[in-house]
């Protein structure tokens, strides 16, 4: 098989999508595992993605059984980049009124669901004897700040570093790169609504040095960049997207 394969979890939209598209143009076929299916077939080919190239499998990342049993449909395509996207933001709201069942659904999706993915990815590296390969978790600025208001996610981005630091110790002998990237403000549906109120505009956006939010594509550029060889060197590491803010 010629092309290089790439699975991507969540890449039915916003970051994720944009990661098919970066990942396509450079020559992988990609495995996409996502809960909300419907509609992809059309985006793929507004993007002029052949079919062809994309394997579209539903499945919740939070849960296990679900996703081994996707990960046993795929040894042959000898996957050698896992992209770990899928991932929710909960209501804003102060810790105590967060209810449990809120907080174990992020968890399960937000950091279980990386898990998850990168266990069956990384057995499936080393049985396939790969040369070599390549993680990315999808943190956030939030893996680095709190902010009032979202304890839950930004526990989980913080997690997701954790795995990554660790994760990337545990392969590097077997060339298998870890490594998270950590989004600024991106527009994607997930920040749409919040984009749009003026007090968010203000508040947020003039904490960003670059005074814009970030496109998805600027993601999935740095995303295939940690995958490629011109990474070849960079594992364990917290690539910051964020347009400046984290350096302010
Ligand atoms: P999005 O809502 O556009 O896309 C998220 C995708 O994940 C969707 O396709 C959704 O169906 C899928 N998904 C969610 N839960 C799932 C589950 N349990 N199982 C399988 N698929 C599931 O959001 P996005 O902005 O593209 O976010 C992608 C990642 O980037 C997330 O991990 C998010 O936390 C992170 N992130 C986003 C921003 C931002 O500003 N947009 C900033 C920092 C980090």
């Amino acid at each position: 098989m010629d092309k290089k394969t790439a699975i991507i979890t969540g890449g039915g939209s916003g970051i994720g999508f944009a990661c098919v598209e970066k990942f396509i143009s450079e020559n992988y076929q990609v495995v996409i595992i996502d809960y909300a299916v419907n509609g992809i077939d059309q985006k793929l080919s507004d993007a002029n993605i052949p079919s062809s190239e994309v394997h579209i499998h539903q499945a919740n990342v939070a849960d296990f059984n679900e996703l081994e049993s996707i990960f046993n449909l795929l040894p042959d395509l000898r996957a050698t980049a896992l992209i770990n996207c899928a991932g929710i933001s909960p209501s804003t709201k102060p810790l105590h009124d967060y209810d449990v069942e809120e907080w174990k659904r992020c968890v399960d999706i937000n950091l279980n669901g990386s898990f998850y993915a990168s266990k069956l990815f990384a057995k499936q590296f080393i049985k396939n004897k790969l040369k070599e390969g390549s993680v990315i978790n999808i943190s956030s600025i939030m893996g680095k700040r709190g902010t009032p208001g979202h304890a839950v996610y930004s526990a989980t981005k913080h997690a997701v570093l954790g795995l990554t630091k660790s994760m990337a110790q545990d392969y590097a002998s077997m060339n298998l790169r870890v490594n998270a990237i950590g989004p600024g403000v991106i527009e994607t549906p997930m920040t749409s609504s919040f984009l749009k109120d003026d007090a968010f505009q203000k508040f947020f956006l003039s904490k960003i040095p670059m005074q814009r939010a970030g496109k998805a594509s600027e993601i999935a550029n740095t995303a295939y960049f940690l995958c490629s060889s011109e990474a070849s060197y960079l594992t364990g590491a917290y690539i910051p997207v964020d347009g400046g803010f984290l350096a302010v």
